[in-house]
Order: C-alpha cells, then structure tokens, then sequence
C-alpha cells in the first residue's frame, strides 16, 4: 500500500508567487487536441519551428560519439565562450570586442536570467519590468524573493518604456530593470538611441539592467537589432546581456544560453550553477560550438530570419486589411504579433477572446493576461506559411463576426 505522504502547506516561502507558465500551459493544450485528432491551428508556441541546422545537430552527434559526455568545465567550454565572444563582436561590427571571459553558458537563457537575477538581487529590492513583459520574467525575480514593478509601456510607441517612465517608478529601493529587445510578447525593438537613454538612467541611480537579447537575430530591419553592447565601455558596467541558441538557431531543447557580464558578477554567476546544474549539457555545447561559428549555420539563420519576415508581413497585412480598426503593435522583429481585441465586441478581455476562438475557430493563441495585460492576445508566427495563412483566415472570420 502506497502511504499517502503529507507535504508542508504551504509549500516553502521561495514559492509563494509559483505560478505555471500560461504560454507553455496553452500550448499544451492544443498538442493535447491535437494529438486526440482535433484540427487545431497552434499559434500559442514559442520557438522556432525549423530544425536545428544540420551541422550544428551534427556537431553534437559528434560530440556523443567522441565522448564528450562527461561534466563540462562549469562556466562553458571555452570553445563555446570563444565562439559566441567572437559571433557577439561581429554582430557590432567590430566596434566591441567581447571577451570569452565575460561570458557564462547555461542550461537556456532562461538559467542566465535566473543566474544573473539571483545573483543580483533579494529581499526588498524592486526591479522594473516593462510590461506587457515575457511570463517569467516576474516569476524569475520573484525566486529571488525581490519585488517585480511592473511599468506599463505606451500604447502608442509600441508599448516600449523610456527613461521618464522608468524614472516615475525609481526610488532608492529599484535595484535592476528586465529589458527585452526584440521583444517578447510584442515583436517591438528598442532603437539604439532608445537604449542609450535607458542606459543613462540606469546609470544615474546605479541601477542593474538585464537585457534580454535572445531574440537578437530575428530582426527585420536593416543589418542587426541594436544592442547594448553597441553603446561605450560607461554605459556598460552594470549590464548584463542574455542571450542562447534556443530562438536565432532553432535549439530550443538542446538548452544552451549564455549570460555576458562584468568579472565579479560572471565569477558569481559560474560558482551559483555549479552548485545547481554543474554547466550545460556537455554535447549540446559542442553543437552549440558550431551554431555561433559555421557560416553554414549563419546562412540557414538568414534564410530563416528572411522566412519569419515574410509571414510577419502576411500577419501585419491581413490584419491592415481585414481587421479594420484593430490595434496591433508593428512588430520588427521576434516571432510575435501583439494585438488588441478590448475593441473587439463587447470589450472582449484576451482571455475570453482566447476561449472563444479555440471553442469556434480552433485555433490556439496567448491571452494578454499571460505578459501582464489581458486586453491583447499574443499571435506567435513560428509556423509554416500554409498554415499561419489558414489559421488568419479563422481568426480574421472570428473577428468580423463581432462586426470588427
Ligand atoms: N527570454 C525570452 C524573452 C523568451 O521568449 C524565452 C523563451 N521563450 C527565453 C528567454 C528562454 O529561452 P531559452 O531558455 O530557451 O534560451
């Protein structure tokens, strides 16, 4: 007989505000109709639907094979620090030089987030989250038992922060901001000059910036999205830079991240995972060796950035066309389409809007209430362009049956 064992309840305090991920949790639900035959359209995910380029699943085929399935040293292979120093310099054409050093690899951006938060800070400090804002982002700060202040963006600046809102929620208690650029839920990117005043603000209050540049890569404007490892050595003493494999090489699950920093902070960052996951998986650093460095990979990267760009603008001119009246952010870069549906109807909430079409239409998208902000739906355009077509048809029809 099994004896039912009592857990302590509650759970321990470092879960008080533990919430599932609703993105992951929405997506799941459409597998789970899917796989029981319902034709449903799965526009809730939040990774690339390509295939890791060849030479990188390759290299790390290679990497089993050869035996490289022991622990890794724990900050990353400096092979790997090496190569993503190297493809991180070139994306600022030569105006930084990246140090190996600066950088430690992790099991997913997702663990440089949560390294670099944990590291930084604990109770009673605030970090500032533009919101709407990716699903872990609160959660992450909250695991540090520090408080997440959530600033809403502006409606007509593609719901982006500046430094005069930053500095309305500023007092001597903000510690850190949580900046994504391109952004996820939104597909919006910071202009360099946006981030330069951002970075100015952080610097008058000492404050700590993570920027979350995962989504670097996918970016549909002219060369790379700026970063803030384009701006000078000053603005740069207390940032951190995330970014990973998972979004611009298509390896979400080989769980290879990476966090740039300051020396202390990478020193930190390196002794708290040893004691938490001992490094990334060994063979996945080796492919991930040759995803920043083969220039093979990098032409399947532009070939896919070029695809992602080709359905965004299939999303942004439908909608333009077919949904008249509808607000939307003009996304630049990511995977994503943010748009507003409180003007859809009776004043539909994300959530309602979400139900409704899956329960008519069958097709799967993110409540607003997930990033913060349930008047808008989060549309996720990692998917083929038959599809992403087909699914628009269902939503646009959705839509004009509120007369929208
Ligand atoms: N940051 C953002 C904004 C994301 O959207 C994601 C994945 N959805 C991550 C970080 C985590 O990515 P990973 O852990 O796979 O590198």
């Amino acid at each position: 007989m099994t004896r039912v064992i009592r857990l302590p309840d509650p759970l321990s305090p470092n879960l008080a505000h533990l919430r599932a991920s609703e993105t992951i949790a929405t997506s799941a639900e459409a597998k789970r109709r899917r796989a029981a035959g319902e034709d449903v359209l799965d526009l809730a995910v939040g990774e690339p639907d390509f295939d890791t380029p060849a030479p990188a699943a390759q290299a790390g085929i290679l990497a089993i094979q050869r035996g490289y399935t022991r622990y890794p040293p724990n900050a990353g292979l400096s092979e790997l620090r090496n190569a993503i120093a190297k493809n991180l310099s070139g994306l600022s054409g030569g105006r930084r030089a990246v140090s190996a050093d600066s950088i430690v690899v992790s099991s997913g951006s997702k663990q440089a987030l949560f390294n670099a938060c944990f590291s930084l800070f604990g109770p009673k400090d605030r970090v500032l989250i533009p919101s709407p804002c990716w699903v872990s982002y609160p959660q992450i700060v909250h695991l540090a038992r520090a408080e997440p202040v959530m600033i809403p963006g502006a409606a007509d600046w593609a719901l982006k922060v500046g430094p005069e809102d930053l500095e309305r929620h500023t007092d001597r208690l903000v510690r850190g901001l949580l900046l994504c650029s391109p952004c996820n839920p939104t597909g919006a990117v910071y202009t360099l000059s946006e981030l330069k005043a951002i970075a100015g603000w952080a610097r008058k209050h000492e404050v700590w910036i993570i920027a979350d540049e995962i989504y670097r890569r996918i970016f549909f404007g002219a060369g790379t999205a700026p970063s803030f490892l384009d701006l000078p050595d000053e603005d740069l003493e207390r940032v951190v830079i995330i970014t990973g494999a998972s979004k611009a090489y298509a390896m979400t699950g080989w769980r290879i991240g990476a966090a740039v920093a300051p020396p202390q902070l990478v020193k930190a960052m390196a002794n708290l995972q040893s004691h938490i996951t001992s490094g990334a998986s060994h063979p996945a650093q080796w492919a991930a060796v040759t995803a920043f460095s083969d220039p093979e990979v990098e032409q399947q990267v532009q070939r896919m950035v070029q695809a992602f760009g080709r359905r965004r603008d299939l999303v942004v001119n439908r909608f333009r066309d077919e949904a008249l009246g509808v607000e939307f952010v003009e996304p630049h870069g990511a995977f994503y389409f943010f748009f507003r549906v409180d003007g859809i109807g009776a004043a539909l909430t994300g959530t309602a809007f979400c139900e409704e079409l899956m329960r008519r239409e069958a097709v799967a998208l993110v409540p607003g209430a997930a990033f913060g902000d349930d008047r808008w739906v989060r549309l996720s355009y990692a998917v083929s362009e038959p599809e992403l077509d087909q699914a628009l048809d269902r939503i646009l029809r959705f839509v004009q049956s509120y007369g929208g």
